[in-house]
């Protein structure tokens, strides 16, 4: 696992102020372009969903697609996107929640969550906790029942970990990376 690591973290590129002056965007696009990596991540991923008992994966728009949709394969379950808000076509569940400066909404489609699931929530980077912490949200008023969280990567001054707890209920929140 620590070799996973080390590969993992060597994979992700720090972009100074970038969205935003102040701002480390970690970025993974180094490590979905090299195969070893991703798939060691999706590997990982799988393993750490199909040990929570996860039914059906959660991703979270857009990174959460990218490496939700090849976990949920390899572990044989569906994929579920949870969406920004107005860009699912069928009937939605909604959830609003606060940023920093505003406020921001994600949708999932009704029909895809049932009391029948239990949902790995997966994502490539936890900062505030905010997006995971909706997807929850979403989770448990669609009935379905919360495998957990996985993140690639948690930033851990951002204090994500503490906002999501009480939403988890004891389910765990697995973050392969920590800064
Ligand atoms: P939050 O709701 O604050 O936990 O933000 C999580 C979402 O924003 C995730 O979907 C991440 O992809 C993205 N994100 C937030 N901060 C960063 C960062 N420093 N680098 C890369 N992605 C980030």
């Amino acid at each position: 696992m620590t070799d996973i690591k080390e590969l993992l973290l060597s994979r992700i590129r720090d972009v100074a102020d970038y969205p935003a002056p102040g701002v480390v965007f970690k970025d993974i696009t180094p490590l979905l372009a090299d195969p070893a990596a991703f798939t060691a991540l999706t590997d990982t991923l799988a393993e750490l969903a199909l040990e929570h008992g996860a039914t059906k994966i959660v991703g979270l728009e857009a990174r959460g697609f990218i490496l939700g949709a090849p976990v949920a394969v390899r572990a044989g379950v569906g994929f579920i996107p949870v969406r920004k808000a107005g860009k699912l076509p069928g009937a939605t569940l909604s959830q609003a929640y606060d940023l920093e400066y505003g406020s921001a909404e994600i949708e999932v489609h009704a029909e895809d969550l049932s009391a029948a699931d239990r949902v790995m929530v997966i994502d490539d980077v936890l900062a505030t906790g905010g997006t995971a912490e909706a997807s929850l949200r979403l989770i448990r008023r669609a009935g379905a029942q919360v495998a957990g969280v996985c993140v690639l990567m948690e930033l851990g001054f951002l204090g994500g970990r503490a906002r999501l707890e009480p939403a988890l209920e004891g389910a765990p929140l697995e973050a392969l990376l920590q800064v």
